[in-house]
């Protein structure tokens, strides 16, 4: 069979969870039997999101080849249970960058390089790679921001073209919009509705289904009236009611039918009935009353929770998973140097230092850590959260304050974490990092080793920065077990303490190959650590 198309374009406002639409659409579609992968376009000019500031992207999504991503290609990865590749994430940066690069080797023979055809063709091409990599049946491709931004444009008009090339069995649009709510007059407004699909009708794309995004109840008639002025089927006008539960959405649309609807359009029959047996248990568990656990996660982006997503969903994949209720507390790192936020901190039953670059708060970090240690309050670090562990550690062992990594201090006399070797001569910033799937051999008898049940896992990098051999047989001989080593044994991946109830840190990102319905198991040993701490029963099985 040819492969189907679907695109996702926003209308209104940007935020309002087109990729969560896209990757709830993208379950349904798997739940009928079908491959399905989906692609990103973002009409940035950064070539990928890595050099980005968290405060301007949020999270940076590494995907098992290395690729750094948008954080939607996250929810794809949850929602749908699947895993992608580089070639599902493309920018404008890339797309200009590939084009200019064969201008300057001459393959265009003379010709005036122009955005129609050169650049709409590039990006024809690369959305044409996703099937053909992942030999998906189906495949999804989100444009980011909102119909109307010029950037988008480009990747508009390919896909505009696409369905006169690929023709109308093998496509299928979809616009998700924002219903505004009156307060005044207590009613919902379909009008920005209207004139962002007005727009998006004048570059030649007319959408078979809009999906209504809204905080409250849209009743039938607004339905109507959004079918009649958009020229949509009024089965193809999809409300969806913002949810406290995100992972209620896939079930939200399958009783609108979606999946039917597209698959009629589409042309194909479903290859098996869906079973939602394993989310609606999933939905009930989160919504079930429990016990609580307080979690706090110290960082430095906290403001912007978006920085943390796959961290976040992590934790809760695991806490509903052990039957736990999550209070997350949200500290910021910079305010715990200024001796605020503390109070936060005292009663938690676990403490969770994330990923991160530069020196801002790091001493924060390592206060919050120091407390985790010397209360035996359960602790998580990841890669930054790992390192610094170790530094707080080797601080405690050496009697040295000036112990620290090198990424923070180039002069201290114990550089515990250092450039790994290979970075010493990288001064490109973008895509140079130790990034993707390395293997990690577990030692048996660990705590590790007893989280994962297996000896050898292979996990998701992103960093510069290791520990440094030297230091392994002292800070072992007081405590600290390096339970992940890779199989070179060269790099310690995962540290550990074994005077402590639950204390460990991870070089790698364990958040990204978490689960909803499969828990990473270091969160899951973490949560039920902190269960623990908090003198909760639990039910493994939620
Ligand atoms: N900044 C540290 C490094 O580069 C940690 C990176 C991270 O936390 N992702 O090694």
């Amino acid at each position: 069979m040819a492969t189907k198309y679907i695109f996702f374009t926003g209308g209104v406002v940007s935020s309002v969870g087109k990729g969560v639409t896209a990757a709830a659409i993208g379950r349904l579609l798997k739940e009928r039997g079908f491959k399905v992968a989906v692609q990103k376009l973002d009409p940035y000019i950064n070539v990928d999101p890595g050099t980005m500031s968290p405060y301007q992207h949020g999270e940076v999504y590494v995907l098992d080849d290395g690729a750094e991503t948008d954080l939607d290609l996250g929810h794809y990865e949850r929602f749908i249970d699947i895993r992608l590749s580089r070639v599902c994430n493309v920018t404008t940066g890339q797309v200009y960058a590939e084009v200019i690069g064969k201008e300057r080797r001459g393959d265009y023979l003379g010709g005036t390089i122009q955005v129609i055809p050169h650049i709409t063709n590039e990006i024809k091409r690369r959305i044409s790679l996703v099937g053909k990599e992942t030999g998906a049946e189906i495949v999804l491709v989100e444009v980011g921001g909102t119909v109307g931004d010029i950037e988008g444009q480009p990747f508009l008009e390919s896909l505009r073209q696409l369905r006169s090339e690929l023709g109308r069995d093998n496509t299928l649009y979809i616009h998700v919009t924002w219903l505004p709510y009156i307060g005044a007059t207590g009613e919902l407004k379909t009008k920005p509705t209207q004139h962002s699909v007005r727009e998006l009708r004048s570059i030649g794309i007319t959408p078979d289904m809009i999906v209504a995004r809204s905080d409250y109840p849209v009743d039938p008639g607004l339905r109507d009236k959004i079918a009649l002025f958009c020229d949509v089927d009024k089965r193809a006008v999809i409300p969806m009611v913002t949810t406290q539960v995100l992972y209620e959405v896939p079930l939200l649309l399958e009783k609108e039918e979606v999946g039917e609807y597209i698959l009629e359009r589409l042309g194909l029959q479903p290859k098996r009935k869906p079973d939602w047996h394993e989310w609606q248990q999933l939905v009930q568990k989160i919504t079930k009353p429990k016990p609580v656990i307080k979690i706090a996660l110290v960082g430095k982006y906290v403001e912007l929770q978006d920085a943390y997503m796959s961290v976040r969903e992590a934790l809760k994949h695991a806490a509903i998973n052990s039957g736990v209720e999550l209070d997350l507390r949200w500290i910021h790192s910079v305010e715990l140097e200024k001796g605020r936020g503390w109070d936060q901190m005292r009663d938690v039953n676990g403490i969770l230092v994330p990923g991160g670059f530069g020196s801002r708060g790091i001493e924060g970090k390592i206060q919050a850590i120091s407390h985790a240690r010397t209360e035996r309050i359960p602790y998580l670090g990841l890669c930054l959260g790992m390192q610094l562990m170790v530094v707080e550690f080797a601080r405690f062992v050496l009697q040295d304050e000036k112990v620290n990594s090198t990424e923070f201090d180039q002069n201290t006399p114990h550089p515990v974490i250092d450039l790994m070797p290979d970075q010493q001569k990288i001064t490109d910033l973008g895509g140079t990092m130790r990034l993707g799937l390395y293997p990690c051999q577990l030692v048996p008898g660990t705590i590790a080793a007893g989280a994962y049940g297996v000896e050898l896992v292979h996990e998701r990098h992103r960093h510069r920065f290791e520990f440094k051999n030297a230091y392994r047989k002292v800070l072992q001989e007081h405590g600290m077990r390096f339970s992940g080593i890779s199989p070179d044994g060269q790099l310690v991946e995962i540290a550990e303490l074994s005077d402590h109830p639950f204390m460990l840190g991870t070089q790698f990102h364990p958040e990204f190959l978490s689960r909803p319905n499969r828990p990473h198991p270091l969160f899951l040993s973490f949560i039920q650590a902190a269960a623990k701490h908090a003198g909760v029963q639990i039910n493994s099985r939620g």
